[in-house]
C-alpha cells in the first residue's frame, strides 16, 4: 500500500522557526514572553521533560525561569508559588510539570494557575473555551495532532475519526479538537465494547491508551490515518508508541512513528502557546 511516514521532527521544526521569527517580531514591539516551570521532586522523566522544554524556549527566544522544589514541598508551599507568579507581570506563562508528588492535589493546582497564563491548556476555564470554540491555550499534545495532520494536508473535515484514551490532557481535548475541525469523532475508552469493530471504522485513528504496541493490524481498517500519541519503552529499552508500528505500517496511508511523530510536536506547540500569551 502507498503509505507515508509523517515527519513529526521536520513540522516541529518548522513550528519552532515560526514562533522564532514570530517572538523577534513582538520582540521589536516591546513585547517578549517568558515562561515559569515548576518541577516538584525528582522524577528523572520529568527533569528531561522541563530540560528539553528549557532548551526549546532558549532556541525560540522565550526567557524561560524554572523553580526546582523539594519533594517535602507542601500543597500550600506550592499554591503560594503560582500566586507569587501570576502578580508578576514580566512571568507571561506558568506550567507546572506534572506528575506531581502524591500528597499535591493536582487538580488544585492547576486551578490556581491564571487561565491568562496557562501555556498547558489545563484550566478549567481554556477546557470550556475549547468546548463552546472560543479562543483560548488548548493543550499541547493534541493541538500538535491536528498541526501534523493539517501540514501533511491530510483531511479532517467530514472523515470517521476515532480516539482511543479520554484523559483530560489528550483524549477529550483530541476530540473536542477534530469535532472543531468537522470530523465525525467517536472516543473510546477502557470500557468501550467490541473496540477493534469500531476502530475499524476510523479513516483517522488517534491512539493515546497508554500501552506499548497495543494496536496491531487487525485493529486499522485498509488505509487508514493512524496517529500515535504513546510514548514507552519496550522490551529491548527501544522507544515504542502505543502502536505497533511494523506490523500496522503497511496497512495505512500515513503513520506517524515514535520516536520522531507526535512528541516533538508537544514542546513545538508549548512554544506556540508561549508566544500567543503576549500576541494581541
Ligand atoms: P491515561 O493513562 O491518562 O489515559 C489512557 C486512556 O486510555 C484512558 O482514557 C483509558 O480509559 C484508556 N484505555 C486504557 N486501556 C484501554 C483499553 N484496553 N481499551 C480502550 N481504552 C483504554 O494516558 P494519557 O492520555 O495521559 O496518555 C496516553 C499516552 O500518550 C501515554 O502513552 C502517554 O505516555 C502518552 N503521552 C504522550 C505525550 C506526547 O507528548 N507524545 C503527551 C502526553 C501523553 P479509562 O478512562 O476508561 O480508564
Amino acid at each position: 500500500m502507498n503509505n507515508f511516514i509523517i515527519d513529526g521532527k521536520e513540522i516541529s521544526a518548522q513550528i519552532k522557526e515560526e514562533v522564532k521569527k514570530e517572538a523577534e517580531r513582538q520582540k521589536e514591539k516591546g513585547k517578549s514572553a517568558s515562561l515559569a516551570v515548576i518541577l516538584v521532586g525528582n522524577d528523572p522523566a520529568s527533569k528531561v521533560y522541563v530540560k528539553n522544554k528549557k532548551k526549546a524556549c532558549e532556541y525560540v527566544g522565550i526567557q524561560s525561569l524554572s523553580y526546582e522544589l523539594p519533594e517535602e514541598t507542601t500543597e500550600e508551599e506550592l499554591l503560594q508559588k503560582i500566586d507569587e507568579l501570576n502578580k508578576q507581570e514580566d512571568i507571561t506563562g506558568i506550567l507546572v510539570q506534572l506528575p506531581l508528588p502524591s500528597h499535591i492535589n493536582e487538580d488544585k493546582i492547576i486551578c490556581a494557575i491564571s487561565p491568562k497564563k496557562d501555556v498547558d491548556g489545563f484550566h478549567p476555564q481554556n477546557v470550556g473555551n475549547l468546548s463552546i470554540g472560543r479562543s483560548g491555550f488548548i493543550s499541547c499534545t493534541p493541538a500538535g495532532v491536528i498541526e501534523l495532520l493539517k501540514r501533511s494536508n491530510i483531511d479532517i473535515e467530514g472523515r470517521e475519526c476515532v480516539v482511543v484514551g479520554r484523559s483530560n490532557i489528550v483524549g477529550k481535548p483530541m476530540a473536542m479538537l477534530l469535532l472543531r475541525e468537522n470530523a465525525t469523532v467517536t472516543i473510546c475508552h477502557s470500557k468501550t465494547k467490541n473496540l477493534k469493530e469500531v476502530t475499524k471504522r476510523a479513516d483517522i485513528l488517534i491512539a493515546a491508551v497508554g500501552k506499548p504496541k497495543f494496536f496491531t493490524a487487525d485493529y486499522i481498517k485498509e488505509g487508514a490515518v493512524v496517529i500515535d500519541v504513546g510514548i514507552h519503552r519496550d522490551e529491548k529499552n527501544q522507544l515504542c508508541g502505543d502502536v505497533d508500528f511494523e506490523q500496522v505500517v503497511e496497512h495505512t496511508s500515513a503513520i506517524t512513528p515514535v520516536p520522531g511523530g507526535v512528541g516533538p510536536m508537544t514542546i513545538a506547540m508549548l512554544m506556540k502557546n508561549c508566544l500567543n500569551a503576549i500576541k494581541d
